[in-house]
Order: structure tokens, then sequence, then C-alpha cells
């Protein structure tokens, strides 16, 4: 089985992430417990520098908040000196939080409230990515008002659907995000923008999906928006100075997955949009990239404790662990496929097949089908890889599961990054009506 980032079996059989036995982590942390290998995300977020500073010096790392954010992955960020991509006030908070340098921050979303982008105009955030005419006509009414400039990038629906392996071409694309560029509403808000004195047009965004394996697609979406690029500098005189192409790379969550290196992915990018500007004689804009996936997936595990066993002869054996749904919905989601063993016997041969259930009250709270373990007994630490993006960024209380703690492992040493919600901690917020109180409650009113 393949084995993530720093992860080795110790001569005691144990699974070991950032030097840590996970045994050990589960141990002093508790179960479900979201494990990142540091070193790992920085040797990703490393990646996708040095590939572009190679093939495409003129560019910007920006990476994408909701994959897996909180203070000290924004800290980390920083240090690797990459952007951050934030799609609300809360991600937004996280990052001024973490002081990260706002100029660096770019704001997404497709239905940013008036709040929101007062929060991003006062602390200055370097890009607003502008979603729809009534984000740009409020965005102009509340710069004007500071009479402050802002600059914003538009985003672009170019009709490439990207599948994993695949990309397929749409018409007028169906989508909640951006402008269309088949049915020329793209075209008019750039004109609409440039009419604007507030608003500052510097370029144009666009992110065609998630998990992408096939490079092809990205390849086709830029030549979609060079032609775009070409047009407006054409009939609108307007040059695009910079060029988001949203994030996207996949990682390999299980064998099904091919591998693709942010290597290759950034060297074909850089390649395919220099050929690009070159054929439409264009000059090229400064590159931006925002990965999520890519950097934190790979880096996250997941530890459960095993606890029932269930045995129905002849069809299945479920073998349930303290967490599921509540840490990692992707699964309910999007029939997500994950691989795992078992962190405190990763030595021993993989005999049974066994599925792995959720603790929630639904029958859809399934982790895995199908997975090859040896024999699961219950206490047995579970190990699920993959699980650094999407799931804590994710995570509910739903059954008033508390969210599970988050520690940083490195060179032999834990960091508690996200404590572990309390008991307390769910009711912290709930108030009670005069009329319904008593004076049994253990909560103070
Ligand atoms: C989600 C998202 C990303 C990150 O996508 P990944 O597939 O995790 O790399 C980047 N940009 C935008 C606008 C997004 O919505």
């Amino acid at each position: 089985m393949k084995l993530y980032g720093t992860m080795e079996i110790g001569p005691n059989g144990h699974l070991y992430i950032g030097g840590c036995d996970a045994v050990e982590l589960a141990k002093q942390w508790g179960t479900p417990l979201y494990v990142m290998d540091e070193a790992e995300i920085r040797r990703r977020a490393k990646a996708y520098k040095q590939v572009l500073a190679e093939n495409y010096p003129d560019s910007r790392v920006i990476y994408a908040g909701k994959t897996f954010m909180t203070t000290a992955m924004c800290r980390i960020m920083e240090e690797e000196g990459l952007g951050l991509d934030v799609v609300s006030g809360g991600e937004l908070y996280t990052a001024i939080a973490a002081g990260f340098p706002t100029e660096n921050i770019y704001l997404h979303g497709n239905n940013k409230s008036e709040a929101e982008l007062e929060m991003a105009l006062e602390h200055r955030v370097g890009r607003i990515v502008v979603d729809n005419l009534y984000e740009l006509e409020t965005l102009e009414r509340l710069a004007s008002a500071r009479k402050e400039k802002v600059q914003i990038l538009l985003r672009v629906t170019p009709g490439v659907e990207a599948h994993t392996h695949s990309y397929i071409r749409t018409g007028q694309i169906d989508s909640k995000f951006g402008f269309g560029l088949e049915n020329g509403l793209a075209k008019e808000a750039v004109e609409r923008a440039l009419q604007l004195q507030y608003v500052e047009l510097i370029g144009l965004h666009c992110h065609i999906g998630s998990q992408i394996l096939g490079l092809d697609s990205f390849d086709v979406t830029i030549e979609v928006m060079l032609d775009f690029v070409a047009k407006l500098k054409a009939e609108l005189k307007w040059e695009c100075r910079e060029l988001s192409l949203g994030g996207g790379l996949g990682i390999r969550y299980t064998a099904k997955d091919e591998e693709v290196s942010i290597e290759e992915f950034g060297t074909r990018i850089a390649n395919k949009l220099k050929s690009e500007a070159e054929k439409l004689s264009l000059d090229l804009p400064t590159l931006v990239v925002e990965p999520g996936r890519s950097i934190a997936g790979e880096a996250g595990t997941t530890l459960y404790t095993v606890g029932s066993i269930k045995e129905i002869p002849g069809i299945r054996k479920y073998v349930a662990v303290d967490g599921g749904m509540g840490d990692n919905p992707r699964v309910a989601l999007y029939q997500a496929e994950y691989q795992a063993l078992l962190a405190n016997r990763a030595n021993e041969p993989a005999t049974d097949v066994v599925s792995i259930a959720g603790k929630c009250c639904e029958s859809g709270d399934m982790l895995i089908w199908d997975l090859k373990v040896p024999e699961p007994k219950s206490g047995d630490i579970l190990a699920v890889f993959c699980t650094g993006a999407y799931n804590y960024s994710m995570a509910s209380n739903y059954n008033r599961l508390p969210r599970p703690a988050v520690v940083l492992v490195k060179d032999g040493n834990a960091d508690l990054i996200v404590k572990r919600e309390t008991y307390e901690d769910l009711v912290r917020l709930d108030t009670v009506p005069a009329r319904l109180a008593s004076k049994k409650m253990k909560i103070a009113l």
C-alpha cells in the first residue's frame, strides 16, 4: 500500500507520521484525530513555487483556504511565500487573526455580503474576484464611499468542465459561478467594469473543477481564456494583466487515481500559456494558481479507534469507528474513496475484507467499503489517508459529536493546532428563553 508524505512503518509495526508514532498520538490526544504532516504540506507548497519560478517567474501561488484552514496553516502558508484565497468573512477573519499579509489575500465567493466586501476593503485585501454584476455595482458603491480604488479580477465560466480524467466543453455552461463566456456575459461584465471609477479591473479568473488528474482540461481552459483575452484586447483595447487558472489539481486517494505531480502540472500550464500567448501575440499576464487539495490533501490522516464489529455471514463485516460523516462528509457527499490501515498492526498481512462504518445515525455514514486489513479487533487504531483536504473544513456537529482535534507533526514533534471540542462547547451558544428555563438546568442563562 502507498504511504504518503513522511509516513513510515516503525520496527514496532506502528505507523509513523512526521516521526511520531500514530498509536501514541491517538493515546495522547484521543480519537478521532486529524494529523497533519507539516513537512509534506511545505514540500508541496515549495513544489508549486519552484516549478513556476523555473517556468513562469511572473506568477503567484495562492493557497485555497477552504481546503483546510486554521491559524497555524495560515502561518505555514505565509512562511512558504504563498498567498491565500478566502471565500468568506470567517476565512478572512482567520487570516487576519493569523497576521497574514492582506495584500496577498484574494477574496472569492458567488454571494459575498456587503459586510464581507466592507471587511475586505477595510483590510485592503489584494484582490476581490468579482462573480456577478450585483457584486460589481455594490463594490463600486462601497469603494467610492471610501474614495479608495479596489483591484479586481472577474470570474469567468469558460465552458470547460473537468472530470477526473478528462473534460467536456460545454456551450452555455450551467453554473452558479461567474460570467459565462459563450453567452457574452463575460464581455459585458468587462465593459461594465471598465466604466467604473473605483473598481480597477486587473485581470480574469476561472476555476474549472476539483480533483482533476487529466491535464488536457487545463490546456483547453488556457486556449479558451486566451482567445477571450485576445478578443478583449482587439475589441475593447483592454489588456488582461493577470490571469488566474484557479485550483483543481487532483491527488491520489487510491490506486485508481493516476499520479500527477505538481511539477508536471506547473510545467504543462506554464508552457501552454507561453505558447498560446505567443500564437496570439499577447503579452504574458501574471499567472495565478490557487491550489487547495493538492497542498493539504495527502498531508492529512485521520486516526480512529475501532469499536463494534458486526459480521453479517456471507454478506459483509462492518467495523465501526468513533468518527464518521461528522469529521469526513466526503464519502456521503461524493462517494469519495479512501485507503486506510491499522496503525498499530501496520506490518501484518491484510487477510480480511471489511467495511468501515461511522457512528452517526445514518446508514449512509460509511467511510470505506471493502477495505483489506488484518482481522480488526476492537481497540485497534485505524488510520485513514488523504483526509487533509475538505475534512476538517467540512466537519459538522451532526449527532452532537464534538469535532476532533488537529495535531501538526514534524520531526518527531506533535503540536496541537486545533483543540478538540468539548461537550461544553456544544451548548456554549445555546440560549434558553425565560419561559423554558428551569432550575435544573446546568447551563448559565
Ligand atoms: C475550491 C477552489 C480552489 C481550490 O480547489 P482545489 O481543487 O482544492 O485545488 C481554488 N479556487 C477556487 C475559486 C475554488 O473555488
